[in-house]
């Protein structure tokens, strides 16, 4: 086999034979149904209640949107604690709503939201917690649960990159309030752009699906301070094709993930995040950080980069670094986030991967 074509990025869209996609739209030129909940909007948030195992789905035109509605959906005021080491989405949601985000530090193992220092967070202004399933590491769902009941919190999970994922055989997005999914094209599972909001009590259909629409409700009732956030036709189409190859496409992750942990776990310096037997993964991404290890994060990216293959330095800087919240927070209240985020690097990883390539990627970080 020949060498894999240059450059290779961090990941690349997963799509589906494009004579499907083509049949699948066709009927859109006679029907002039282009968005609005047409008939594969509808189709495809069907689809993926079961396949979620979520009984309350909304779809919406991006996960950012998604959360933020979601967010607003609440009716929320005050203090939302959240992770400074996530996509700058997740807080930029928060403080969109005029809320006031409050960074808590995260595990150094798994590197989701430390629930040990989320009580110590909680003031009387306190309304909800916004942690993040991040790398599609599952957070700490039960105790988060727990501290949450205890002080009457919403739980909003970002789980942009926890898409199917599975805890003891429940759907990640059983857990809490109510949990965002991406769908963007470089998720696990794409519709080119989109997202979905799953919500555990059904009377929230109102709000959440009246948001994404304006707040019109009717012919003559507008009800909410809404947005536009509807997923259109060509993008649950895309939905619906993709889907039937989910399941293939993350097995296929799941052997590069497996070859990237064979060539370099055992080496000294070089870490992975714990596997957890109870969680059924979707491989989304490939952090490794590198600490103790003889070369540094910044010189892998370097000696990577200079043979064309581009990992990320994903998550750098924290959100709580950014020139846009400059002087509002204190980096230097989440250690272990500013820590990691200075020694991860996120390796390339997509189905379509060679191992082929996975070992050149090793050799180099090897050498
Ligand atoms: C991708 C992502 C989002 C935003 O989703 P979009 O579909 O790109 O709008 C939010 N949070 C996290 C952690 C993400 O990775």
């Amino acid at each position: 086999m020949g060498k894999e074509e240059r450059p290779i990025r961090v990941t690349r869209s997963s799509m589906p034979p494009y004579e499907e996609y083509a049949q699948m739209i066709k009927g859109l030129w006679d029907s002039h149904w282009l968005t609005n909940m047409g008939d594969f909007h509808q189709r495809l948030e069907q689809e993926l209640k079961d396949y979620l195992h979520v009984d309350n789905l909304a779809l919406f035109v991006n996960g950012h949107l998604a959360l933020e509605m979601a967010i607003q959906a609440f009716d929320l005021k005050g203090e939302v604690i959240t992770t400074p080491f996530t996509f700058a989405s997740t807080t930029h949601a928060i403080v969109r709503n005029g809320l006031t985000p409050v960074f808590c530090d995260i595990r150094p193992d798994d590197y989701t939201l430390d629930p040990e220092k989320l009580e110590a967070l909680i003031t009387e202004k306190t309304c909800a917690i916004v942690p993040v399933h991040v790398y599609g590491n599952i957070c700490q769902v039960e105790r988060i649960e727990e501290i949450a009941k205890k002080h009457g919190l919403k739980v909003i999970y970002d789980a942009a990159h926890a898409f199917g994922e599975t805890v003891h055989g429940k759907g990640v997005a059983s857990f809490g309030d109510a949990s965002m999914f991406s769908f963007h094209a470089t998720k696990v599972y794409n519709t080119i752009e989109g997202g979905a909001v799953a919500y555990r009590d059904k009377a929230m259909a109102h709000q959440i699906n009246g948001l994404k629409n304006f707040g019109i409700m009717d012919e003559e009732t507008v009800a909410l301070v809404g947005g536009n956030g509807k997923m259109n036709e060509f993008q649950a189409a895309m939905g619906l094709c993709n889907l039937k190859y989910v399941d293939r496409e993350i097995g296929k992750r799941k052997l590069v993930y497996e070859r990237y942990r064979e060539r370099l776990e055992t080496v000294e310096g070089i870490h992975f995040c714990p596997d957890d037997p109870a969680v059924v993964r979707n491989y989304a991404y490939m952090p490794v950080v590198f600490d103790g290890y003889r070369k540094d994060r910044e010189q892998i990216f370097a000696e990577l980069s200079a043979e064309e293959i581009y990992p990320r330095k994903y998550f750098y800087p924290c959100v709580n670094e950014y020139q846009c919240y400059r002087e509002q927070f204190h980096p230097e209240d989440t250690p272990v986030a500013g820590r990691i985020s200075r020694k991860v690097l996120t390796l390339p990883m997509y189905a379509d991967l060679s191992l082929e390539t996975v070992d050149e990627i090793c050799d180099i970080i090897l050498r």
